[in-house]
């Protein structure tokens, strides 16, 4: 049971194979079993779960079944559930019981999918292998003492060690597409503004996007179908209208143009992910697809940019944590100023810290035209690459990630080092575009990402061009050794 995807979960339910309670009862007793190896949930909610797959099953019972109802699945705690602990991986949420649902908590409730837990992420999504977690770091189920990927390490570990069937996670610059490519899963960071941040603890508002994490693109579609769509209640959300993702996975792909950036196959890329990569375009031309080399002449610079950018938006967004309203508080304060001082010394950890030294300082008089407007000329120009590449050909890809699955521990002491395992990711954020990751190989017998980058709401597209990969090939059924 624990190998079924999301699609095989819900036909099962359908059919009557199977209840939602008995398969919401088996993951929940596989968590408690098996988490311990990988640390992928920072909460988990049985009660509520059950509660919500006995209501489930009345309704799959009279028929009123959405595809999604009674499917159990697991959040990143950057998601405020209601009554249910978010803490985004932080000391100084530990003691948060959020008092509203993130909005697409509420959609995912509407269609009565089912929560089984918050799952372990860096610490305000700050991070490139889940080592920044105030719960500790999480493991990757395909190698011993391998990160998953960060930030959503958690949501991906939890899919890929089957104790869940599929899960949420969020993509700032690369935190889906990343974890996703690190543990063999297959995640999609939609166009910016396609689903709602509401409730989303932020971390870079102007990019941050939602996705899911599953197994195939087909459940990903299933999952962007309740996920998507415009709210109200987050100005940013796109008001363009929402496509069926699973309507039109199977069309052909025939006459599809796929771009390859030359500055995604530099020297910095291993050579056997490489190969890995041009095995799978291989494939896409046997799909009927043509490669056309096209240039994204300031990808390089995407680091920097990020590095600035984010860190601004997050001193930003992370001033609200003093103490006062919500979260951690130090022990017995003198005055206010000490209050403050000790509360955010004490409440956050290593890597948002040095974020936030570096935003302020990025956004300080003097630094403030050198740094971050700098930073955003940049990011325009980055766009700019995008918008006029996307006018040659429909799709664009490469690798996800430089290289495979590195050990716990190996880049901690070097930030920067951190910092370019995204170079790949980071620019599609900067530019707002949607992405995915798909399963392509293994290099010593650990995963590989194909990354596959769409114009601005192509995700519909994006999702068909993922899934004829994945009837064509079987990397994304190879599940980690011992599962
Ligand atoms: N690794 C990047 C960072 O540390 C991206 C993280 C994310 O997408 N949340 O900022």
């Amino acid at each position: 049971m624990f190998s079924k995807t999301i699609a095989q979960l819900s036909q099962g339910l359908k059919t009557g194979e199977f209840s939602s309670s008995e398969i919401t009862r088996s993951y929940l007793d596989q968590i408690a079993a098996q988490d311990s190896k990988y640390n992928s949930f920072i909460t988990v909610t049985p009660e509520l779960a059950m509660a919500q797959a006995k209501a489930a099953d009345e309704t799959i019972g009279a028929g009123n079944a959405h595809a999604m109802t009674g499917i159990p699945i697991a959040h990143k705690d950057i998601f405020c559930t209601k009554g249910v602990r978010t803490s985004a991986g932080s000391k100084m949420l530990d003691n948060f019981i959020a008092p509203y649902n993130a909005t697409i908590i509420e959609k995912f409730n509407a269609v009565q999918s089912v929560s089984l837990g918050k799952t372990n992420m860096d610490e305000f999504a700050m991070g490139s292998s889940n080592e920044n977690s105030y719960y500790g770091a999480v493991t990757n189920p395909w190698g011993d003492n391998r990160v998953p990927g960060g930030s959503s390490g958690g949501s991906a570990a939890a899919v890929a060690a089957q104790l869940a069937p599929g899960s949420t996670g969020t993509d700032t610059g690369g935190s889906i597409r990343q974890p996703a490519a690190l543990t063999n899963l297959t995640g999609i960071k939609p166009t910016y503004g396609r689903v709602s941040r509401f409730g989303m603890i932020a971390f870079a508002s102007s990019l941050d996007q939602a996705g899911p994490i599953t197994k195939t693109a087909e459940d990903a579609a299933m999952m962007l179908n309740v996920m998507a769509g415009f709210d109200a209640k987050d100005s940013t959300s796109a008001q363009t209208a929402v496509d069926d993702y699973t309507a039109t996975l199977n069309q052909p792909l025939k006459g599809l143009k796929i771009g390859l950036p030359k500055e995604f196959f530099s020297a910095d890329l291993n050579p056997q992910i490489a190969e890995r990569v041009q095995s799978a375009l291989k494939e896409y031309q046997a799909l009927g697809a043509e490669l056309k080399e096209i240039s994204l002449p300031n990808t390089a610079l995407s680091i920097p940019a990020y590095y600035i950018i984010a860190p601004a938006e997050a001193s930003s967004n992370l001033s609200r944590f003093d103490g006062v309203k919500f979260g951690y508080r130090c022990e017995n304060p003198v005055d206010l100023e000490d209050m403050y001082k000790r509360t955010r010394g004490e409440g956050f950890g290593t890597e948002v810290k040095r974020r936030i030294l570096v935003g302020t300082y990025a956004l300080s008089e003097g630094f403030y035209d050198a740094y971050y407007k700098k930073a955003q000329q940049i990011r325009r120009l980055i766009q700019q690459d995008f918008v006029n590449a996307l006018k040659e050909v429909d799709v664009i890809m490469g690798p996800t990630t430089p290289q495979p699955a590195f050990k716990i521990g190996e880049k901690t002491a070097d930030p920067i080092d951190m910092y370019m395992e995204d170079i790949y990711t980071l620019s599609l954020n900067l530019a707002g575009l949607p992405g995915m990751s798909v399963p392509c190989g293994q290099v010593d017998d650990l995963p590989v990402g194909l990354q596959i980058i769409g114009n601005y709401f192509a995700e519909q597209r994006l999702l068909n061009v993922a899934h004829m990969f994945q009837q064509a090939t079987d990397w994304h059924t190879q599940t980690a050794p011992g599962l």
